[in-house]
């Protein structure tokens, strides 16, 4: 069975697909930390108020550090066609570092510090036939795999 329907691997984490795809993360009002995934309360122990809200995080960011993974991923992150796959902790202009797969390249290819953009990728089919989605990061443009 199969059908168009697209799912997230969870709810909350992302919105949009392809290049509209942005990240839910959480904005203190009060003293301007960002979060990811989205928190309920401000975790700076300076910040009094801690006047959390839902924001929308920037698609394009630095790959801060990765590794490549050789042994499948448990059951939250199967994948039809598991392949050793890169995974990285990419550092966003508001100040945070979020998790991510990485895309788009051979894991040999990646460099610390590359530019990196949000993307939106299908992970496997679901027993419903839908196609169970999660955000990930590719580099920017050609030229940063090519530098
Ligand atoms: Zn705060």
């Amino acid at each position: 069975m199969r059908t168009d329907e697209l799912v997230p691997v969870a709810a909350g984490l992302f919105e949009g697909t392809g290049s509209a795809a942005r990240l839910i993360g959480t904005r203190c009002a009060s003293c301007g930390t960002h979060y990811f995934p989205k928190t309920l309360s401000c975790r700076n122990p300076q910040c009094l108020e801690k006047a959390t809200q839902d924001v929308l995080l920037s698609r394009e960011g630095t790959l801060y550090s990765y590794t490549v993974q050789h042994y499948q991923p448990p059951a939250l992150f199967r994948m039809a066609d598991w392949v050793p796959y890169a995974i990285g902790s990419v550092e966003l202009p508001e100040g945070l570092r979020v998790m991510g797969m990485l895309t788009g390249c051979e894991p040999a290819s990646l460099t610390i510090g590359m530019a990196v953009e949000l993307t939106v990728e299908t992970l496997y089919r679901d027993v419903q036939g839908r196609e169970v989605q999660t955000y990930k990061f590719q580099p920017r443009t050609a030229q940063e795999l090519a530098a």
